[in-house]
């Protein structure tokens, strides 16, 4: 009993420390996921805690277009050492705009060939992701959010507050992973992008990011922010420029006659609306999403990583290497 004690008084002095730090962030972990990703997700916040929260207890909020199951519940709670909350998504966020012809998409989609080419709910998902997770009413009180997704891997220790970093240095996007897109998905998406920005010269950033964004003919080169990981000052999304622009893709159909990744469209915005300052590459974050990690180059010699940085050469994924050539690591 007192060893139970001591353990729990240990747990809640922690918890007291982090919830009363002057600088705690209004902020937590956001996922979107499906009940049969318990496993995978239960993975994700085995290592988020080992690594970070287990010192700094931010929260997890999960959204499932479905109702979340008790196991997935349970399983998900068993784990965290903070406030875990669920939520569902209403029929706006996840569907068909009425604008949208739906036979026609499908006919599309018959034709189609890439990954997830044929899928209804992918297409939902991304434009989820794009327009409407930061609306959400559990993450609308939100000031930031990290995005985890199931089966990531953190391979270093996080001995600082990111949320913090963001907001100190007056960051409003962080990202690890740079890569290109497979353009079948967005054939369009820069046709689009175009047309918002000269309809709305005056929202185009001082000193943004674009460059990286484009090639030699000034059109996009598919670079994105592999979006599975994000670190986000919401008020971003949430502003006049980005809803617009969320709304005018939204328009376009682009979600669903093609298949616009969410990566792709926050990038875009990220480009164009952000001055590259408010920016933020953590190379100092060693992540590992299916298919694709991220190993820092010092890893030997701090953090206690589980990565070769001679494997997971993040460093050399071109997106990566082209913003490093353009606007250095910080
Ligand atoms: P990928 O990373 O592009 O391969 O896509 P994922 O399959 O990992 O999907 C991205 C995130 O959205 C993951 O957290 C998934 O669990 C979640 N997700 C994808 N499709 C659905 C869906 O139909 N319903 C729910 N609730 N979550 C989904
Ligand atoms: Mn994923």
């Amino acid at each position: 009993r007192a060893f139970q004690n001591s353990l729990s008084d240990s747990r809640s002095n922690d918890f007291i420390k982090a919830s009363l730090a002057p600088k705690r962030k209004n902020a937590a972990f956001v996922a979107l996921v499906r009940n049969s990703d318990l496993k995978g997700m239960r993975d994700s916040i085995r290592q988020l805690e080992d690594r970070f929260n287990r010192k700094y207890h931010y929260p997890y909020i999960f959204l499932n277009d479905v109702p979340f199951t008790e196991e997935f519940k349970r399983g998900v709670q068993d784990l965290a050492s903070s406030n875990v909350t669920f939520g569902t998504l209403d029929s706006e966020s996840w569907g068909y705009p009425p604008w949208v012809d739906k036979q026609k998409a499908k006919d599309i989609w018959e034709k189609a060939d890439y990954m997830h080419s044929k899928s209804e709910s992918y297409r939902f998902m991304c434009r989820f992701q794009s327009g409407y997770v930061f609306r959400h009413p559990l993450v609308q009180q939100l000031d930031y959010y990290w995005r985890i997704e199931p089966d990531v891997k953190y391979f270093c220790d996080i001995d600082y507050d990111p949320f913090v970093f963001m907001a100190e240095n007056n960051k409003k996007y962080g990202w690890i992973i740079g890569f290109s897109e497979y353009m079948a998905t967005i054939p369009t998406l820069w046709k689009s992008t175009k047309e918002f920005i000269d309809k709305n010269p005056s929202y185009v950033a001082k000193d943004n990011a674009l460059a990286w964004a484009l090639n030699e003919e000034k059109v996009y080169n598919g670079c994105h922010f592999w979006s599975n990981f994000e670190i986000v000052d919401l008020s971003f999304y949430r502003s006049k420029p980005y809803l617009e622009y969320f709304e005018y893709l939204d328009k376009s159909g682009g979600f669903f006659y093609e298949r616009w990744g969410d990566a792709p469209v926050h990038s875009l915005a990220v480009s164009f609306l952000l001055s590259k300052d408010e920016i933020h590459y953590f190379s100092d974050i060693g992540y590992y999403h299916p298919a694709l990690g991220y190993c820092p180059d010092d890893s030997d010699k701090k953090g206690k990583c589980v990565c070769d940085p001679k494997k997971n050469t993040g460093k050399n994924f071109v997106c990566t290497k082209s913003w490093v050539d353009l606007f250095g690591k910080k």
